[in-house]
């Protein structure tokens, strides 16, 4: 950048300025009045002496050389008067000229050949905010202009020195060091080797015509990138403007589509009347605001549907001149459309091809938004109604009513329900979830049970009945070992008995022997009844029944009963059960039931090993959640093979059994909601283990009264 330090030199521009013209003034006319004065004392003479001698002298004028005289004096005083009129307006003129100078807004220098300032008007130093000072006598143009325009300063003065006028337009460098564009008009006067030069400040001008081209070249950029086509038409429907989206749109150039009149290249020619149609729609103004759709045929053959949204073309007076039309291809919208019905047509479908039924309402207000075929049948049939389900039994783990946003989506219900009025089961799942329309809306899934849940029932019953008739089948397997059990406490009471009566018959007796025996023979008695009780309890029939149990109880109770065929199969027991073990809810029966099996097919398994490994371990281990017992035997074990068919029906490897009582335990286990499972005994024979939870969600039910015959 050219460095402005010697403007801010002490030297003035009075050099600079305009040469004061003298004014010519009354001194000028002196020779021509005092030529008329003496032209007119020589008339006053000549009149005066008539041809004679003037008084006192020789001199006696001629009348023809006093007029000549006269008359040449009267021609010079007035070429004289009129010279100094001209010379007057020519000062007058100077004046004027260097008061114009002086006070012209506009800039006027002289500069030498070279460009430096010879002389300027004040304008220069207002327009660029200069001091006096700041231009020195010897500065140039160059010096103010800006250093990429110095080249045209350069190319101008160049010209000029040819002798040829030049305009150019710079920037030229203020007092405060902002730049202002100059627009100079220089004329070189080769006489004087001067250039006169006059400049105007532009800068208003070309901000304007800056901001005008960024505008424009906005204006470009954005008609260029947007994927609209746009199309101008006028009153006639002749195109007179299109943008470079609609160029691509329709695969014409512009030059094929500027000033074109209808039929335009692009429409396809089946479609000439209806195009022809739509377009008197637009040029009356009539077009809908949501556009038309038309099909086009690309200049490449290639047909496409776009939509078109028309709007009046109004220009800077507020005049209507035309139309203005943006045009889309709607070809990957129609296709979204299309893949988006067809999916809406699909998951519709999925939805009213289910049973169950799913709706949608409003958590706020319990407006239903959706409801699937199944759900609309439901409802018109007027059965159990889902939409609004009875409120009581479903316990939500969170309230709907203080759901968020921000929570979504959640799990709100999932369990079974029954319908209060039609007695309907349902397995309701609910959700919360955000709706289409963004409010929180419940999403439910309810699928009918009621049938799942009676054969569930019937299931139950069978499977109860079967635990049943398994107990009895064990209970004949075991029917001779129990006889004989019977036999000893029934024969002890008989001798017992025979010995009192044979005593009392002698008369020999003592009251304290009669009553010993009698004694004996109550306990034998009672040692029979327990048997009895323990077999008659276990057959009985009756509907499984949960109660808080003891698991030690339980265990005695079974060897009450296996104990006896245990001991005959020359088998030990014995049990660890810790005394602090807390209660179970479970089915007393059912659990006595799988310890009697476990124990006698543990008894069983160890026919073949010595009498002294015979030995069976119960024992009982509590979990945090569960209990855990176990049945362990050091018997001939099981093989893989059989392992994985242990628990299924009718499995036996034993040539009289029936193969059901380990899928029965299995059954009886499930039930409780615990598991059974086999190991391996290390030192050889199996482990059967089985868990009961501690705390299930079933409910204590009192068990039915006895209804099997006493
Ligand atoms: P069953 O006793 O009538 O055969 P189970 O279902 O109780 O029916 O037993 C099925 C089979 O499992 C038995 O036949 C036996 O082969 C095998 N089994 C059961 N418990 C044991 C055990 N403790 N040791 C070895 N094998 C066993």
């Amino acid at each position: 950048m050219r460095d402005n330090a010697k403007f801010n030199c002490t030297p003035s521009i009075a050099r600079m300025t305009p040469r004061p013209t003298p004014r010519p003034g009354s001194r000028s006319l002196l020779p021509a009045v005092l030529v008329v004065v003496l032209a007119a004392f020589l008339g006053v003479v000549w009149f005066v002496t008539q041809g004679e001698p003037l008084p006192g002298t020789y001199f006696a004028p001629e009348r023809s050389s006093v007029v000549a005289v006269v008359v040449l004096v009267s021609t010079a005083a007035w070429g004289v008067w009129l010279a100094s009129q001209q010379r007057q307006r020519v000062g007058e003129v100077e004046e004027e000229r260097d008061l114009f100078f002086t006070l012209s807004l506009d800039i006027f220098c002289v500069l030498s050949a070279d460009g430096r300032f010879e002389r300027v008007n004040p304008a220069i130093l207002n327009t660029l905010g200069l001091k006096p000072e700041n231009l020195v006598e010897g500065s140039s143009l160059l010096d103010l202009v800006h250093a990429d325009d110095t080249r045209l300063v350069s190319r101008g003065l160049a010209a000029l020195e040819a002798g040829h006028p030049a305009r150019f337009e710079v920037r030229c460098r203020c007092g405060d060091g902002s730049w202002r564009w100059l627009n100079w008009s220089a004329t070189p006067t080769p006489e004087e080797g001067q250039i006169y030069a006059v400049a105007h400040d532009v800068t208003g001008r070309k901000h304007t015509e800056e901001a005008l081209r960024a505008e424009s070249a906005f204006r470009t950029a954005m008609e260029d990138s947007v994927l609209t086509g746009l199309r101008a038409i006028d009153a006639e429907g002749r195109i007179i403007y299109v943008n470079r989206a609609f160029c691509e749109l329709v695969g014409w150039p512009l030059a094929d589509l500027l000033h074109k009149r209808p039929p335009f290249p692009y429409w396809d020619e089946s479609d000439a009347s209806q195009n022809e149609a739509k377009l008197g729609v637009c040029l009356e103004g009539k077009a809908p605001s949501e556009g038309m759709e038309l099909r086009i045929r690309r200049r490449d053959g290639k047909r496409r549907d776009v939509r078109l949204h028309v709007s009046p073309l109004i220009d800077a007076h507020g005049d209507q001149t035309g139309w203005m039309t943006a045009m889309t291809d709607i070809r990957e919208q129609k296709r979204a459309r299309n893949e988006l019905q067809a999916a809406n047509e699909r998951i519709t479908t999925v939805l009213d091809g289910l049973d169950s039924l799913v709706f949608v309402t409003d958590i706020a207000s319990n407006e239903v938004l959706y409801t699937n075929l199944a759900c609309a049948h439901q409802i018109a049939l007027g059965g159990a109604n889902p939409v609004v389900p009875n409120p009581d039994p479903v316990d939500y783990p969170l309230d709907p009513a203080t759901l968020t946003k921000k929570d979504l989506p959640c799990e709100l219900f999932d369990g079974e329900l029954q319908h209060p009025r039609t007695g309907q089961w349902f397995h309701l799942r609910e959700r919360a979830l955000r709706w289409v329309d963004g409010r929180i809306a419940r999403l439910a899934v309810a699928t009918d049970i009621t049938a799942m849940r009676r054969a569930e029932e019937v299931t139950r019953e069978q499977e109860a009945s079967l635990a049943r008739t398994s107990r009895l089948i064990t209970m004949g397997e075991m029917a001779s070992t129990l006889a004989h059990e019977l036999n000893q406490p029934l024969s002890a009471i008989s001798n017992y008995s025979k010995g009192c009566v044979n005593r009392l018959r002698s008369g020999q007796y003592k009251i304290e022997d009669i009553l010993g025996a009698m004694d004996k023979a109550a306990t034998q008695a009672a040692r029979a009844g327990e048997i009895v009780r323990r077999v008659r309890d276990f057959v009985r029939k009756s509907e499984p029944r949960r109660s808080m149990v003891s698991l030690a109880q339980i265990t005695e109770d079974a060897l009450g009963i296996a104990g006896i065929e245990v001991r005959r199969l020359g088998a030990r027991v014995s049990t660890r059960i810790p005394p602090d073990l807390p209660e179970v809810l479970a089915d007393r029966i059912m659990i006595e039931q799988v310890l009697m099996n476990l124990v006698r097919n543990a008894a069983e398994a160890m026919q073949e090993v010595p009498m002294e490994q015979r030995q069976i371990t119960i024992g009982a281990q509590l979990h945090e959640d569960s209990i855990e017992m176990m049945v362990a035997d050091r018997g001939c074990g099981i093989s893989p093979e059989n392992q994985a068919n242990l628990f299924s029906p009718f499995f036996t490897t034993k040539p009289d059994d029936m193969g059901m009582g380990l899928n029965i335990c299995r059954s009886i286990i499930e039930f409780h909601k615990g598991r059974l499972w086999i190991e391996d005994n290390p030192p050889g024979g199996t482990i059967f283990r089985f868990t009961l939870p501690l705390e299930n969600d079933l409910e204590p039910e009192p068990r039915e009264q006895d209804t099997s015959p006493a």
